[in-house]
């Protein structure tokens, strides 16, 4: 993902939800499969990231203005916000 400035979003973040679980919650209903996982920040929903075919958590940001999501991949420890995109 393309670096960006630390919006306001990002700043308001004081400890990072972690995914309750290691899986897309939308793509295990419909039977999907994902390439990365992200936790959203606001809601703390585990949802696919954009190299995944359908890539819900930007779909996800897009929807409910859940703007920042956090890497739920082992070992990454970083934040992005959507609201640059939309
Ligand atoms: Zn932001
Ligand atoms: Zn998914
Ligand atoms: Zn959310």
């Amino acid at each position: 993902m393309a670096s960006q400035p630390i919006c306001d979003h990002i700043r308001s973040i004081e400890s990072v939800t972690q995914p309750r679980r290691h899986e897309c919650e939308e793509c295990v209903a419909i039977g999907g499969r994902w390439v990365h996982l992200r936790t959203c920040q606001a809601c703390g929903g585990t949802r696919c990231c954009d190299s995944s075919p359908n890539q819900h958590a930007s779909k996800h940001a897009r929807a409910s203005g859940h703007h920042v999501i956090a890497s739920a991949e082992p070992g990454e420890r970083w934040l992005y916000c959507f609201s640059a995109e939309y």
